[in-house]
């Protein structure tokens, strides 16, 4: 090869190569949304129920997850979460730690060390096992008081959801929301108060203890949701967010279809404050998926589009099968196919470009 042709070759790998570089779109926030028991019948029921149609149909991406524990075939949502947020399969009950009882830091902690905004809405007590895996390191999910604390040792910037007391009533002397307004922090109680809140720290304790269900429950997910996505996307850094319809499960565990399909609409509701936020914004990826499957949920027989579905339970726990996965925006593609629950972390970690 002469040297002319050497230089053309050399030309036309670095157009290849640069393509191919430039050509990852990277998200500048992410939406995590977590269906706690969400498996596909939960999904399917509601979305029969609802015409035929689910705002995650939007989604342009799928895969599944599996979601077996460091101990056992059949997760909790304990071990769900700490995988999903930390990385690391662990222990049943165990809350952002590994099986040797090590903290591991949390996707939330870590994009939050590297100043993006940070949220989390939930549909139940602050203290939950879902949203203490993104913000507490606790050897039980049981420990709520201890959990509450560990809030205190972040700079999250949004919380919303319930259980009040563990932060206001506590066995030890202290009041959690005295040392959060020395942070900065807004402390409001009320829905209504929520979204009048436009900027700056907030912490919503809207419930005493879990938040009641649907409907009593009315539009607090979707709404508190659009209302951390307002304060959060003020950061020019972008933001982390994690939203859980938390009572899914509860649904499963009672083997009552109707209550999953209600809770399954309030969080699609949910997904679509979402999916319309990214849709404008251009820059946020937005990943939905489960830690687990609740109730062994099948449907047998039904009418399309209606509610009129033979639904059958096989257990009042959870089951070990795989969960689907879900997401829209840049980055998307990267959530396809088998994954293990523990490789969300690392993938939004690049995504992001954060540094541990
Ligand atoms: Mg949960
Ligand atoms: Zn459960």
């Amino acid at each position: 090869m002469n040297l002319k042709n050497h230089s053309i070759l050399t030309w036309l790998l670095l157009v290849i190569f640069s393509q191919s570089v430039f050509s990852q779109k990277s998200p500048k926030n992410v939406i995590f949304l977590i269906g706690d028991g969400m498996g596909l019948a939960q999904i399917y029921s509601g979305m029969m129920a609802n015409r035929n149609h689910l705002e995650l149909e939007r989604c342009t991406y799928s895969g599944f997850s599996k979601t077996y524990s460091a101990d056992n075939f059949t997760t909790d949502s304990g071990a769900g979460g700490t995988a999903l947020a930390c990385g690391v399969k662990t222990k049943n009950h165990m809350i952002g730690m590994n099986p040797d009882s090590i903290a591991v830091q949390s996707i939330l902690e870590e994009a939050s060390k590297n100043k993006l905004a940070t949220g989390i809405v939930v549909s139940c007590a602050l203290t939950h096992a879902t949203p203490a895996s993104y913000i507490a390191h606790q050897v039980n999910r049981e420990m709520n008081e201890e959990i509450a604390s560990d809030y205190l040792k972040t700079d999250i910037d949004v919380f919303i959801g319930g259980g009040r007391k563990y932060f206001e009533d506590r066995t030890d002397s202290r009041n959690l929301t005295k040392e959060l307004k020395a942070k900065n922090y807004q402390i409001v109680y009320k829905l209504d108060d929520v979204k009048a809140i436009k900027s700056g720290k907030l912490a919503g304790l809207l419930y005493e203890d879990q938040n009641p269900g649907m409907p009593e429950r009315a539009s607090m997910l979707p709404d508190a949701t659009q209302s951390a996505l307002n304060i959060l996307s003020n950061n020019k850094k972008g933001f982390f967010l994690m939203v859980e319809g938390s009572q899914i499960d509860w649904g499963g565990h009672n083997n009552n279809s109707t209550q999953v399909i209600k809770e399954m609409l309030d969080f699609d509701q949910t997904i679509g404050k979402a999916l319309d936020f990214a849709k404008q914004d251009g820059n946020t990826l937005v990943i939905i998926t489960a830690d687990h499957e609740t109730g062994g949920m099948s449907i047998t027989e039904g009418k399309v589009g209606t509610d009129q579905m033979k639904i059958l339970f096989s257990t009042k726990n959870h089951s070990g099968i795989p969960v689907p996965i879900f997401a829209y925006g840049p980055g998307a593609e990267n959530f396809t196919g088998f994954m293990e629950n523990i490789s969300f972390k690392a993938k939004i970690e690049r995504l992001l470009k954060l540094k541990k």
